[in-house]
């Protein structure tokens, strides 16, 4: 059956496109805009003061002219509405407040030890109220709190709304329903990696696979501006790829899986050192930490020269790892070249900006995604 799209609808669907852009870009002209989603200046002006009289964007000085009138800088208005996140581990959640112009005005870790209880998520519940209210968000506030987005470490079955396993909290089939039921914000959920990955998304077009390298190998792909789940929610799991047949032991049963090669826990030596004392003694050029560190590298190489291969698209290196990865890139370009003939160059691959708050701030950034695709009509 033919579906016909009204006017208004059509009009609404064009000004959320013009508010993703400019939360995406941070500072845009109208020029800008009109090119990269192809609208006609009109609309753009249209949109655009739709939403400054909304007051939701505001203008913020001019670009040099390179001829004719100068363009003015378009960016979200400060102080219009904040967006929280949270990341869930065994151990702690991870806070982070920040606005829509990407400044983060708050970051703590609290200690929560997981645990499927009520007094639990009660205590959840609790700690993201009162690290929304010790930011100064509350009635009194204009800066109006969008909603809160949550990270957990596993599967979730969005079409059941259930964590379907995470071997982090060492449970399997909980009711996302559960974590949510004493959040007093609009909230969303998406597993850790996958958000971490979206924190780092610069241009959400840009297909995108994403390795964090944290306690665990986790992973996310992102084509066509979309996380890929899979078709049962258990896409992108690539620290479980078999890089080693009957190497060593992984947590998850298996033998030989990238995670038992390339987890943090293996420069940490399972937290017998920290992963700050482990580069230091590189730097140094400790012999058993060149060594270990060249045998990481080699299995690294390996995988994302493999998924370069499966792929073909930009690869971001995350995690704690990840982030501390840039000073080593050209050691990681030799080791892949030997299975890479097909790139020039590893300029495909790039480091985390973030190493501790990604997943929480991937998953604020997902909540604004939410807000904004349900701009009403005005
Ligand atoms: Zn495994």
């Amino acid at each position: 059956m033919k579906t016909t799209i009204s006017n208004g609808e059509i009009k609404r669907q064009n000004r959320i496109k013009t508010a993703q852009y400019i939360f995406e870009h941070r500072m845009v002209s109208r020029q800008e805009i009109a090119a990269a989603l192809g609208f006609s200046l009109p609309t753009v002006f249209q949109n655009v003061t739709e939403l400054i009289d909304w007051g939701m964007v505001c203008e913020s000085g001019e670009y040099g002219s390179t001829g004719g009138r100068k363009a003015k800088v378009l960016k979200i208005r400060e102080g219009f509405r904040c967006v929280a996140g949270a990341e869930i581990t065994a151990h702690h959640v991870r806070l982070i407040l920040m606005d829509l112009n990407w400044s983060l005005l708050a970051a703590e870790q609290v200690s929560l030890a997981y645990e499927n209880s009520s007094e639990y998520y009660e205590a959840l519940g609790e700690q993201i109220d009162q690290f929304i209210r010790r930011n100064g968000i509350g009635p009194d506030n204009p800066c109006e709190l969008i909603g809160v987005g949550i990270s957990l470490p596993g599967i979730i079955d969005h079409d059941l709304g259930v964590l379907r396993q995470s071997y982090a909290l060492n449970v399997m089939n909980v009711s996302i329903r559960l974590f949510a039921q004493n959040i007093h914000y609009d909230y969303c959920f998406e597993n850790a990696a996958g958000n971490a990955a979206y924190a780092e998304l610069e241009n959400k077009q840009n297909n995108t696979i994403y390795l964090s390298l944290n306690d665990t190998v986790d992973g996310a792909a992102y084509f066509d501006g979309e996380l890929y789940h899979g078709d049962n929610f258990k896409g992108a799991e690539f620290g479980h790829m078999i890089l080693v047949p009957d190497g060593r032991p992984c947590y998850c049963g298996k033998k030989g899986c990238l995670d038992a090669y390339c987890a943090a826990r293996v420069l940490n030596k399972d937290n017998a050192r920290t992963l700050d004392d482990f580069f230091s003694d590189l730097e140094e050029k400790k012999a058993e930490a060149v060594q270990l560190w060249d045998e990481y590298l080699e299995h690294l190489a390996l995988a994302v020269s493999n998924l370069r291969m499966a792929f073909d698209c930009d690869i971001i290196l995350g995690g704690h790892v990840g982030g501390r990865m840039a000073k080593y890139l050209r050691e990681l370009e030799t080791k892949i070249r030997r299975y890479n003939k097909l790139d020039l160059d590893i300029s495909y691959i790039r480091t985390g900006r973030f190493k501790k708050e990604s997943s929480a701030i991937g998953a604020a950034r997902q909540m604004v995604d939410r807000y904004l695709s349900g701009l009403p009509v005005f």
